[in-house]
């Protein structure tokens, strides 16, 4: 669907984003390498839906010329972020962040209709203040738990889209009944490290029980849990809709939580928080008072996952009997680089067998709430995560981000399946 541009949009405006990161888009040789690893091209079969392609329009809008017309900004929105592009670019060109400077051009050029306006009244209100959000996420999960969203659901009174709207708020769900809250915590010694728990807006509105799972492995593990109170979101969204103001004003007060703490490690167990706080220093570069604190925040962010393997944490002998296809988010494979830190960790469970997963490295199509922006393209790109789980043989499905766990769950659960997704660490906490 193309996006309506406002009568004012300010080429010049884009062109100056993009220019500061005209060295990034000159590094694309127009090799083609990045083609096949592009969920949206193998979809479309477009050259402007693809990695070389998006990169050439935003370089023509930088030189001014081409029009930020509605054109461009659909093949801009089309884009999942999803950065495996990223992976296989032998130029290292750095696509995440000329994406995120054309969205954030886009944001402040379009006019915008009823969707984007609400977008944007949702991310800059609510998920700005923690207590307006509190609020929001106790009514969508007041709403789950009540038995009204499923009743809703499997009434089939709604078009796909507000199936779908359902069947994500449904897939956050635990996926697994835990007893291991009464378990005894690992010795906390002087030398264990201080860790500090991102809480997250959905995590902790909508997965608090993969937060608490990840409370207790920690514990488990030995480490000494400090707490970082004023945390807020990370801001992720908010740069991946464009709204970058925002995000540097939620980066700032992170920051500022986080150094006011002992910790040693800010611990993320959301793939899309990690790589978003772990890009504050890219963020905040041009700050001169945040710029450098950034920076340190930056190098002490670790994913669960990466962190758990790096402290050497063994589950126990407790056996987890179940066929898992374990699925990468792509803020972890692809903007974070961590691939084998998660596989480890689930090959150490005894009794759990790891099922290959055919396109595992492959976007679910969740990408925030692209899902439900580009309904159509994202429903395709998800039918073909759900054709390879179900060749795999497998029970359950893991992956460690909210939206990839929504995606996937829904997207089974629109087909009929009960198959369940669950965050690696909640097998951990069962194992540990
Ligand atoms: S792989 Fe990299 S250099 Fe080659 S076309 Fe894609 S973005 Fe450009
Ligand atoms: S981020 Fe993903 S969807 Fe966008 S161009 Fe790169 S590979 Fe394609």
């Amino acid at each position: 669907m193309a996006s309506a541009i406002g009568e004012s949009a300010n080429i010049e405006h884009l062109a100056t984003l993009l220019d500061r990161n005209r060295e990034g888009i000159y590094t694309c040789v127009h090799c083609g390498l990045c083609l096949p690893a592009c969920p949206t091209y193998r979809q479309l079969g477009d050259e402007n839906d693809s990695p070389r392609g998006r990169v050439y329009l935003m370089r023509a809008v930088s030189e001014s010329r081409l029009a930020i017309d509605s054109v461009f900004a659909e093949h801009i929105d089309s884009c999942l972020g999803c950065r495996a592009c990223e992976t296989v670019c032998p130029s290292g060109v750095p696509y995440g962040e000329l994406l995120e400077a054309a969205r954030a051009e886009l944001a402040s050029t379009r006019s915008g209709g009823v969707e984007q306006k609400l977008l944007r009244f949702v991310l800059n209100r609510f998920f700005t203040r923690r207590a307006l959000l509190g609020v929001l996420m106790w009514i969508a999960r007041t709403f789950r738990e009540s038995g009204l969203a499923q009743l809703a659901f499997d009434s089939k009174l709604l078009g796909n889209r507000g199936r779908l709207a359902l069947a994500l708020l449904l897939s956050s769900r635990p996926a697994l009944t835990s007893n291991a809250e009464n378990r005894a915590a690992g010795p906390s010694v002087s030398t264990s490290p201080k860790v500090a728990i991102l809480r997250g807006c959905v995590m902790e509105g909508l997965f608090s029980h993969v937060n608490r799972a990840t409370e207790r492995v920690l514990r488990k593990s030995g480490c000494e849990l400090v707490e970082a109170n004023g945390q807020v979101c990370c801001g992720a969204l908010h740069a991946h809709a464009g709204e970058l103001e925002t995000a540097k004003e939620l980066a700032r007060k992170n920051i500022d939580a986080f150094r006011a703490t002992t910790c040693d490690t800010i611990v993320i167990n959301s793939a899309g928080c990690g790589a978003a706080m772990k890009e504050y220093k890219h963020l905040l570069a041009d700050d001169p008072e945040y710029a450098a604190r950034a920076a340190d925040l930056s190098k002490k962010v670790k994913d669960i996952s990466e962190f758990l393997i790096g402290i050497g944490a063994k589950p126990s002998e407790a056996i987890v009997a179940r066929r898992v296809a374990y699925d990468a988010p792509c803020h972890l494979i692809h903007a974070q680089k961590i691939a084998s830190a998660p596989v480890d960790l689930l090959r150490s469970i005894r009794g759990l067998e790891l099922t290959p997963l055919i396109g595992s490295e492959t976007c679910c199509g969740g990408a925030g709430i692209y899902n439900l922006q580009q309904y159509e393209l994202s429903a395709k790109i998800a039918s073909d995560k759900v054709d390879n789980i179900l060749a795999s043989g497998a029970d359950m499905v893991v992956t460690g981000n909210p939206g990839c766990i929504m995606q996937i769950g829904a997207s089974l659960l629109m087909r009929g399946e009960s198959i369940r997704v669950a965050h690696p660490i909640e097998l951990i906490d069962s194992a540990i």
